[in-house]
Formats: C-alpha cells, structure tokens, sequence
C-alpha cells in the first residue's frame, strides 16, 4: 500500500511539472521528437507524437490491424476485478540503485537484441501491441525471459481516446491472448500516444478506460520520462536517474540503444529492474 501511494504522487507531481512546463513534460510523455526543444513552440499535449507512437511502422508482415487473433485457439480467462481509479506512473521513487528499461510495440524482431538483453540477463518491461508481434511469440517470450515481463500496449495500437474500437477489445483481449501466449497476465497498460492517449484527455475518457482495464487485471497505466530514438536519448531530469523509466521500441536500433543505457547505468551504479517489482 506505501509503495503504491508513493509511486501515485509521484506521478502526480510529473503531471504538476507538466502544467508549469509545459512544452517540456507535456510532449514528454508522448515520447515525441521535440520533447526537450527549447523553443517550447511545440507544445500539444495531444497531438500525435512523431516519434514511435504516430502509428505502427509498416513493412513487417505481422503490422497493422491483427486479424490473425480471431484464430487463437487459447485464451487465458480474466478473473474481474474491483474497479477502481488506475495508479499512473512517469518515473518510479525508490532508494533503490535500480532504473528501468520498458520496450514498445513489437515491429522490428532484431536478432542482436535479442541475443544482448538475454547473455546479459536484462530486464526489459515490454509494453507489446499485439498487431506487431501476433504470431511471432517465441521472439517475445525469450526477450522478457532474461528477467522482465510483458505487458499490455492495446491490441492495434488505435487511441484509446479516439473511440475507434471498443476499450474492451484494445485493453481486455491482449490480456487474454497474453496470458494464454506468455503464461501471466499483464498487470501494467501502456496506451498509445503516451500523455495525449490518457493523462491529459477528458476526464471521464479516462475513467472509462481506468474502469475496463482495471476489470481485466490492470492495475497501473505506465507512462515514462526518458526515451531512446535513432541512437541518442533524451532525460526529462537531464541524465539518466534512479528510479527513471526509458523508453525504447522494437527498432533496428535497439541492440545499440540498450548497450548505451547500460554503460550510462554503470557509471552512475545503476542496474535494471523489473518494473512489476515496483508497482505492486
Ligand atoms: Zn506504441
């Protein structure tokens, strides 16, 4: 119960900062390009972020909208839970040496990454969309195995804002097909675009998508404050820090990204951890 309601104002002190600064946090969270422009000229907190959360690349046989699922012969049951307001998280307070490596959507399946968060026993949260990744299991399943989880990033990455598709379909049926397919339920949702798919939408979207996703095994919505795009990152805090929460996305770049993370993390005396260790 502490650790919940420390990592809760937490959060709530990262969507403070977001009003005061806003262009900084604002863009932040969507993970977008000009989230640390100086210009401030940018600032729309709900707008499509240019980076990774725009939409899902196109070119791997498995992207867009999944149809292969309706085939699915096992689909793990849900058991409901009580529904109730969703802990959000940007960055995790702990005393802890520990921050956190979280991985996007699923399109590129890069063998060096693969091959590097497993020697090296890397925990990496994976936030998967199940558009990218259905079908090609295996991939996924081996990269959390060296020590992390694979969570919930919505069945074709639509906003969950938007109304496009029901919320039980995008929240509810990776829950199931992930359970069957990675032998746990996913506690943790991402939703796509980042700040501009939840936090700064309309209160009663947000309650609505709180409601489905906590009745399904939810219990945290995962947002983050550092980002690794084409090679170089950029830390809300100015530095990788303890407790941050990196994104990153299943790129070409990946295998590079992560190597770099970690020797910054080793510098400072920090290692990754699992994200489910912090948010009970
Ligand atoms: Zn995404």
């Amino acid at each position: 119960m502490n650790q919940r309601r420390r990592v809760t104002i937490f959060a709530a002190a990262g969507a403070a900062v977001a009003v005061t600064a806003g262009a900084v946090v604002a863009v932040s969270a969507n993970g977008a390009t000009d989230q640390f422009d100086a210009s401030g000229t940018s600032a729309q907190a709900d707008a499509p972020a240019p980076f990774g959360e725009s939409n899902l690349p196109t070119g791997e046989p498995n992207s867009g909208a999944a149809t292969s699922d309706s085939t699915t012969p096992d689909e793990r049951a849900i058991p409901t839970s009580k529904k109730r307001k969703l802990a959000r998280t940007f960055a995790v307070k702990t005393k802890d040496p520990v921050f956190f490596i979280t991985v996007d959507d699923g399109n590129t399946k890069n063998a060096a990454a693969l091959k590097y968060v497993t020697t090296n026993k890397i925990p990496a949260t994976v936030f998967l969309t199940n558009a990218a990744v259905a079908g090609q299991w295996d991939y996924f399943r081996k990269f959390a195995a060296a020590g992390g989880t694979v969570e919930n990033h919505t069945m074709t990455h639509r906003s969950l804002t938007s109304g496009g598709t029901p919320l039980s379909y995008e929240i509810c049926r990776p829950q199931a097909i992930y359970g069957a397919k990675f032998g746990r339920i996913p506690t943790l949702l991402r939703p796509p675009y980042g700040n501009g798919g939840y936090v700064t939408t309309a209160k009663k979207t947000r309650k609505a998508i709180d409601a489905t996703a906590s009745a399904c095994g939810i219990q945290h919505v995962v947002m983050w404050n550092a980002v690794a795009e084409n090679g170089s990152f950029k830390f809300i805090r100015g530095s990788l820090k303890r407790g941050d929460i990196v994104l990153f996305h299943f790129t070409p770049n990946l295998a590079g990204e992560l190597k770099t993370v970690m020797r910054m993390a080793a510098k400072k005396g920090l290692h990754p951890a699992p994200l489910t260790n912090y948010l009970k």
